[in-house]
């Protein structure tokens, strides 16, 4: 590889939406500028917040999780803490998301499918195959996924929500809402109900490659795999499109994410104006936040027939 445009050191990256090479340190002063830029612009972190982020041992999450435990220090009476979920997908091991809270001396917390709602993920799909329209993997994974991260962030008295989406993610999300038609996903986050933990993610800004070789810089131990469902999602489909954009076009990913916070703030007042779309209830059965009467979650569980 050429050399460090900034020092002549040899170079670890070429980044080819600006057509620069960098070096190890130079690459990674300018990853953990961009993070912090991003935690300041969108107040992802202030003093007094107790962070809770959510834990799956990849490279994300716990790049994530070392970024936010380094930065800490700065904000007064603030904490940070990890949130493991355990959906009971075969071969899954947590270890990784273990070892390294040990290491950064941080709480770790692990809840389970099979404790909080008496399936696996596995038996929940198992069961979905007698639906008339069984619905992909990840989308049972997610609202279940989601509805626990939610409800125990709370519980533990977290003020803000981490996820370790990337650049990737935020830009895979953007396509399929707009494919989709469901543009108020666009504004789906800034509910301020009191049953609603704020997320935050810090590595939006962030190319997946890019996280990918800063974990490999410092050395971090990430799980290698991603999960076994992954590949049957529409999301899949969508992250090869994006790929081969931005291989064909490079820089294409940024440019959609500016689009997606230039779209944020116009789509937040249209729906601000309509009080319908932008109330949240309680679900009648478990109390936890729903746009209707029963969530997501209570709606799967009858459907399926799970207690
Ligand atoms: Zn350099
Ligand atoms: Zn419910």
């Amino acid at each position: 590889m050429n050399s460090c445009n900034k020092c002549r050191d040899s170079s670890v990256i070429e980044l080819r939406y600006s057509g620069q090479s960098l070096c190890a340190t130079c690459f990674i002063k300018l990853f953990e500028q961009r993070v912090r830029k991003t935690i300041r612009r969108n107040r992802f972190f202030n003093p007094g917040d107790k962070i809770a982020v959510a834990l799956s041992g990849g490279k994300d999450s716990i790049v994530v999780l070392y970024l936010l435990k380094k930065l800490s220090k700065k904000f007064p009476d603030s904490r940070v803490f990890a949130i493991t979920i355990d959906e009971g997908v075969r071969d899954r091991n947590f270890e990784i998301a273990k070892s390294i809270c040990d290491q950064l001396g941080v709480e770790h917390h692990i809840f389970s499918f099979q404790k909080e709602f008496g399936v696996t993920l596995d038996e929940i799909l198992e069961k979905s195959k007698n639906l008339e329209n069984p619905a992909p993997p990840c989308s049972y994974c997610g609202v279940f996924r989601r509805y626990l991260l939610n409800k125990k962030a709370r519980e533990l008295g977290a003020t803000k929500l981490a996820t370790g989406h990337n650049l990737d993610d935020v830009v895979q999300t953007a396509l399929m809402n707009f494919i989709r038609g469901d543009l108020k996903r666009f504004v789906w986050g800034i509910s301020k109900d009191e049953k609603f933990v704020p997320r935050i993610t810090p590595l939006r800004e962030c190319p997946e490659e890019e996280v990918e070789l800063y974990a490999q810089l410092f050395d971090l131990e990430v799980n290698p795999n991603s999960c076994i469902y992954r590949e049957m999602s529409f999301r899949s489909i969508i992250g090869k499109i994006a790929d081969s954009l931005e291989e064909k076009h490079p820089g294409t990913r940024f440019q959609i994410l500016r689009s997606v916070d230039e779209l944020g703030p116009i789509m937040r007042k249209s729906y601000e104006s309509d009080k319908n779309r932008m109330k949240v209830n309680r679900c009648t059965i478990c109390g936890e936040l729903t746009s209707g009467t029963i969530c997501k979650v209570c709606e799967l569980r009858m459907e399926l027939g799970i207690r």
